[in-house]
């Protein structure tokens, strides 16, 4: 089992210190961790931290509200956008469902320059008003179906040496809390070398009842089991607690006025915690699952903060 962190390349926020690639490699060895999971959210790669960082993913760039705009609902996309600048903003230049396709094969491309062993898709859809209602405008089968012929319109630029796996969110699409979602997905790609990423915080926090770790450790476990032989396509976990179902429980079901990005930013936050596991029951899932990659995927605000939440997160999973 390789073990990672997460990294995002933000300008002006590299540790000074650990810009060379014996420097990184001396803080890796010091915690016992193989490299880094990418995440390239730009058009152009990451040319800064690639050659410094042994890159071993790459979550590929998201895009939280997508499927309106893949089935061309018109309606709903002039309320999510005040013009068609905006909207090719978003879509990184596209204005159409080709020119999106064309988009995402961009950015594989640029992904697969980093040599990873592996991509990461998230599978989900929501709007900013969504996300604050939990009233959504598709269903989990609309979003996964979807999600589907988009990769299988992409799919083919990826080698197939390169494993491509899918991340459950809490919003409709790959929650992984129902089996026949999980199957009915995997059935429609037209690709070998697929499987699951799954994100522990993301699971924990479909249940607003969890009060603590102990109690969601016992959820994680006995959701995968749920998912019966469709749990060994999980070859990566993002390891993470996120305990927010007070918050979920506490807000009003209404969208804010003057919404902008950092209220967006501030609930999501809220919602998904990235926060260090605490609790040595976290072992339970490893009992029954044998990811090849375990990324310690945190909130950090710098890598020696980081380097004090992995080792947490590594003392609860009894490796250190
Ligand atoms: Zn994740």
């Amino acid at each position: 089992m390789k073990q990672l962190f997460n990294y995002c390349y933000i300008p002006g926020y590299n540790d000074e210190s650990l810009t060379t690639k014996d420097a990184m490699q001396t803080y890796l060895n010091s915690l016992g961790v193989d490299g880094i999971e990418l995440f390239h959210y730009k058009k152009d790669l990451d040319v800064v931290s690639v050659p410094v960082f042994p890159t071993v993913g790459v979550h590929l760039k998201y895009w939280p509200y997508w499927l309106d705009f893949w089935q061309g609902n018109k309606k709903y996309l002039k309320k999510q956008f005040a013009n068609v600048e905006d909207l090719k903003t978003y879509f990184f230049g596209a204005a159409n469902k080709d020119e999106w396709i064309n988009a995402i094969k961009e950015n594989i491309k640029r992904a697969l320059e980093a040599n990873p062993e592996y991509l990461v898709w998230h599978v989900s859809d929501a709007d900013t008003e969504n996300i604050f209602t939990f009233s959504f405008n598709h269903t989990d089968e609309e979003v996964i179906t979807a999600t589907a012929e988009v990769f299988n319109a992409v799919s083919d630029i990826i080698p197939q040496n390169v494993m491509v796996l899918f991340e459950n969110l809490w919003w409709p699409g790959l929650k992984l809390t129902n089996k026949k979602i999980v199957d009915t997905f995997f059935a429609m790609l037209k690709r070998d070398n697929v499987g699951i990423m799954l994100d522990t915080g993301h699971l924990m926090n479909t249940n607003q009842d969890l009060n603590n770790e102990e109690e969601a450790a016992d959820y994680l476990c006995k959701t995968i089991e749920n998912l019966g032989s469709a749990k060994e396509l999980i070859y990566g976990v993002h390891l993470s607690s996120s305990i927010s179902g007070e918050y979920v429980g506490s807000f009003e079901r209404t969208v804010p006025e003057r919404l902008n990005p950092e209220k967006i930013m501030q609930h999501i936050s809220q919602i998904d915690r990235h926060q260090a596991w605490t609790s040595s029951k976290i072992k339970n899932l490893f009992h029954i699952v044998e990811p090849r990659y375990v990324v310690h995927e945190l909130y950090y605000n710098d890598l020696q903060d980081l380097a004090k939440l992995v080792k947490k997160q590594q003392s609860a999973m009894g490796i250190y």
